[in-house]
């Protein structure tokens, strides 16, 4: 294996070769690196194909994937194996989801556990991070072919609102990807990073960010200084954006024609043609007064920019409650914001500009292409990174992950490695049997999914926890990394209060030989060391579901007729069937969705015994 270097303060490996920065995109995803020469953040092109990939995924009949524009003819033809909006199940539950379950046009499975989300194709589980793993491959690809050199490492950036979950899930898509990612930056701050705000250390600022994208709209408001960006506030609605305007024109198109209004719920085709021109239609009314076209033999198109703006003006005007929001969270006066910046495709609609401006009472920026700046920010970050502007101050990092073993034995990530220190990071576990009054907690350090394969730093066991059903007891665990690498972890029951703390120094007997080898080791181990974790993550979910429903006929058994009871049992051992002979995830999957689906209705018909409520949280053995 070739030598490699490894830079201590930034933890990242130095190699001489590109570190480019990614948006990865709820509807559009994008690739930037800094030019070698102009050492201007430039949008990737490769081919013609355009700097823009709709972040869709589609899986053919042979089992291969197809990413991007080629992949978006299939979400009308295809609906069932073409996945779009992944990011929006990235780290969630599928109890997360609450209301917005039916928006997806594919199967999001069930299990109903404290287990994330998946998405079922065919007969294969995928995890929304192996679905953005393939965006993020194609991306790498398009950038390894335009510049024509390997591309290993990244920079990917979040919305400011993504909990740490979706983060890991991101850095996770990341490494499926063949990427090594050296920073989760959020997307406002690499906005800001792209206007060349927050580059110089001396600089103090405060700065708007607004991001209207297809799906989504945020507004995050970010404090500047000494190089930190820290977000005072963000708001927004997940499922607002450009897609509601479509929406509002093709209802209003509807409303005027009663030959579409009879014919569109039942031709396909018709409503596909239609999504279209109310997309060309709003783009076209960003630089235009009037736009005219038509669906042949079907209708004419028309539409006055001041009619669209019409349509909008409720969704827009609820982007700017938003920001009102924003700005009393984080105690601010419109006036004291230095510089307001433009995001995202529906930026563009110059009704939205107005307001904005409006609102912060000084014109937004949008001299960058608003599609790119996230991306074009996201190649700043990583050029900094990889020491490439010297006049850059970078923070102590951490250069090794910490965390703690959860069920399975699998490594719970609670401080990222390269997390500036001092940092403190918790997370809120509880427990897994019912009556459980010991906990063990164990702390580690490194990159791989299990444990046994990272450093062991310490273990502790948290007693007296009073005894409670299974996923009662909240036990927070907190991390505080201090300014001299000293680790404290501390463990405390919520409702008892017993409490429980150990401190160690990460860096201790470690040299940066062996920081080094354990870098390489988990990108060298990173395929197996993910599938490792999904089988973990299965038979984890699977092993919960069982004590459940044998728990559950136990108890309730007597609401059950003699025929529920044995199906019950039938699938019970069929899963066990499945455990015992090693069987792959999609099998153990399966068998829990078959359990899941025919016991589902129990817990309803026996509301007062809620099985649901012990299964939440997540879980230490
Ligand atoms: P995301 O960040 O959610 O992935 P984008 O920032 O790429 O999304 O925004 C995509 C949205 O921008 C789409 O709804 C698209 O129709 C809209 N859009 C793109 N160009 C224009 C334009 N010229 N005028 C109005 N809307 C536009
Ligand atoms: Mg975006």
């Amino acid at each position: 294996m070739a030598k490699v270097a490894i830079n201590l303060s930034t933890g990242a490996l130095q190699q001489e070769e590109v570190i480019v920065g990614i948006d990865l995109g709820t509807t559009n995803s994008l690739v930037a690196y800094i030019h070698p020469e102009d050492k201007k953040p430039i949008a990737i092109n490769d081919q013609g194909q355009g700097t823009i990939v709709p972040s869709v995924v589609h899986f053919t009949d042979t089992g291969e994937t197809v990413v991007g524009t080629a992949a978006k003819d299939y979400l009308i033809t295809d609906p069932a194996n073409t996945i779009y909006s992944v990011k929006r199940l990235l780290g969630k539950s599928y109890q997360d989801l609450g209301a917005h379950k039916d928006y997806f046009g594919y199967k999001v499975i069930d299990d109903d556990s404290e287990g994330l989300v998946k998405v079922r194709v065919k007969n294969t589980f995928y995890s929304p991070i192996e679905l953005s793993a393939e965006i993020l491959k194609e991306l790498r690809a398009r950038a390894e072919h335009a510049l024509k050199t390997p591309v290993n490492r990244a920079v990917i950036t979040v919305p400011a609102y993504f909990n740490d979950s979706q983060r890991q899930a991101t850095r996770d898509a990341g490494k499926l990807a063949g990427l090594e990612v050296l920073r989760i930056v959020n997307e406002p701050t690499a906005a800001a990073l792209a206007y060349g705000i927050g580059i110089d250390p001396n600089e103090e600022k405060t700065v708007a960010v607004y991001d209207l994208g297809g799906g989504t709209f945020d507004i995050s408001i970010l404090s500047i200084h000494q190089g930190i960006f820290e977000v005072l506030s963000t708001h927004g609605d997940t499922y607002l954006g450009g897609d509601d305007f479509d929406r509002a024109i093709i209802n209003h198109w509807i409303q005027e024609n009663q030959l579409i209004a009879d014919t569109v719920n039942l031709d396909k085709n018709l409503s596909q043609e239609l999504r279209l021109k109310a997309e060309e239609a709003k783009k076209v009314l960003s630089s235009q007064q009037v736009y005219t076209s038509s669906i042949e033999g079907k209708m004419e198109c028309h539409l006055e920019r001041h009619t669209f703006e019409a349509l909008i003006a409720p969704i827009v005007t609820r982007t700017i409650e938003s920001c009102r929001q924003a700005m009393s969270d984080a105690k601010l006066q419109p006036e004291q914001v230095d510089a307001v910046i433009m995001v995202g495709g529906s930026t563009r609609v110059p009704m939205v500009y107005e307001a904005v401006s409006e609102f912060f009472g000084r014109p937004a920026n949008n001299t960058l292409n608003p599609d790119e700046v996230v991306a074009l920010g996201a190649a700043i970050q990583a050029d900094i990174l990889a020491g490439n502007r010297k006049d850059i101050l970078l923070l102590d990092v951490t250069p090794l992950t910490l965390g703690i073993e959860t069920m399975g034995g699998l490594m719970d990530p609670i401080i990222p490695r390269n997390s500036k220190i001092p940092t403190k990071a918790g997370r809120q576990y509880t427990t897994s049997i019912d009556g459980q009054v010991n906990m063990k907690i164990s702390v580690y350090q490194g990159e791989r999914d299990v444990v046994h394969e990272n450093r062991k730093l310490a273990e502790f066991d948290l007693k007296g926890i009073p005894a409670m059903p299974a996923g009662f007891p909240k036990v927070d665990v907190n991390f505080i990394l201090n300014a001299d690498g000293i680790l404290k972890v501390e463990a405390i029951e919520l409702r008892s209060g017993t409490h429980q703390e150990v401190e160690v120094k990460p860096q201790y007997g470690l040299t940066d030989a062996q920081v080094e080898q354990m870098l390489l080791d988990s990108i060298t181990h990173a395929r197996e060391d993910v599938n490792a974790r999904m089988i973990i993550e299965a038979r984890t979910t699977a092993d919960q579901m069982l004590y459940q429903v044998e728990r559950f006929l136990e108890k309730n058994g007597e609401y059950l007729t003699e025929e529920e009871i044995q199906l019950t049992r039938q699938n019970v051992q069929q899963l066990k069937d499945v455990l015992a002979s090693g069987g792959d995830k999609d099998a153990i999957l399966t068998a829990v969705d078959v359990l899941e689906e025919q016991t589902s209705p129990f817990a309803e018909r026996v509301m007062q015994i809620s099985i649901k409520k012990a299964m939440s949280g997540k879980k230490i053995e």
